[in-house]
């Protein structure tokens, strides 16, 4: 029956789009739909805006993977994006395509500007069809975000569905938080998730006051790879620590595989919050730090002197 269709127009692929803001929990998201048996025929596009990705070692066991890293698909890695694309249009053509696509965005990414991309494609038009974009929200980071980063604004208007992470470490019912989602997007669904987990939101109560956001502007938010080689781990936290209190609010995101006497050790933090750390078997040795109006420079030179090594030359 398939084949008999295809003679006349062939399955379109369906995509999805899952964005969301820096540390918003993208990647802990996704690895429990798969746990639970979602997008198993699924090619998996993982974009991360630093030159070394993290989150491609979190999703090692599927089975078609594609990884970006080192630019924004919506942007200025947008050509790498179409030609994967097209590589998986060209092999759903001879029949060695996936069902699906799922491409999770770096947390810097417009799914506006992917969708366009999309659309002005004569080739993925007739082949792949827009499923859904999904944007994760950080419920306890929200309220700032927000209001800080248009970026964040623009995710959120182009949302079908958004899914609240974290809400397990919010006070709820977050009416006030899900009224202003609703303004910045009236059409999209809300519902809550923790660890990837999807947990009921309760009745919302129109009559609650909504959150509102002032317009912010910003400087460049940019990622950066430190190289950790000869960096001990009591250097490395206490001078985690300090970064993320004392500028936390332009050091938006690290995420780095760094060894430590415990092991290798996933390490992460979203503006001033670190996360617990997670046992990884993965090598350690990078971290990326994601700032606004940061230099790679200044912080190496920083690090490497709490480290008690000679600046590089
Ligand atoms: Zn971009």
């Amino acid at each position: 029956m398939t084949l008999w269709r295809g003679l006349w127009v062939a399955d379109l692929m369906r995509l999805t789009i899952l964005a969301g803001f820096l540390g918003a929990g993208k990647t802990t998201w996704l690895r429990h739909q798969r746990h639970i048996g979602a997008f198993a025929d699924c090619h998996i596009i993982v974009n991360e805006a630093a030159d070394q990705a993290v989150d491609d070692l979190l999703l090692q066991d599927a089975a078609r993977l594609s990884l970006i890293a080192g630019g924004c698909v919506c942007c200025d890695a947008r050509d790498r994006l179409k030609r994967v694309l097209h590589q998986i249009c060209d092999a759903q053509s001879t029949g060695q395509g996936p069902s699906e696509i799922l491409l999770e965005t770096s947390g810097l990414a417009e799914p506006a500007a992917i969708v366009a991309m999309l659309a002005a494609d004569p080739i993925l038009q007739r082949h792949i069809r827009l499923q859904e974009v999904i944007v994760l929200v950080d419920a306890r980071e929200a309220p700032a975000q927000i209001g800080r980063e248009p970026l964040c604004r623009a995710q959120i208007g182009a949302a079908d569905r958004i899914i609240l992470t974290k809400i397990d470490q919010t006070p709820q019912p977050l009416h006030a938080l899900r009224l202003g989602l609703a303004a910045l997007a009236p059409a999209a669904e809300v519902t809550g998730a923790v660890q990837g987990v999807a947990v009921d939101l309760p009745l919302l109560d129109p009559k609650a006051q909504p959150l509102r956001w002032a317009q912010a502007s910003g400087e460049p938010i940019i990622a950066h790879t430190l190289d950790l080689t000869g960096v001990d781990w009591p250097s490395l936290s206490v001078w985690l620590s300090a970064l993320v209190h004392q500028h936390g609010e332009n050091i938006l995101r690290i995420k780095g595989i760094v060894d430590t006497p415990a092991g290798s050790l996933l390490l992460q933090s979203v503006g001033r919050t670190i996360q617990p750390p997670e046992q990884r078997s993965d090598p350690p040795g990078r971290l990326v730090v994601i700032g606004r109006g940061t230099s790679l420079g200044a912080l190496t030179d920083s690090l490497r002197l709490w480290a008690g090594l000679a600046a590089p030359d």
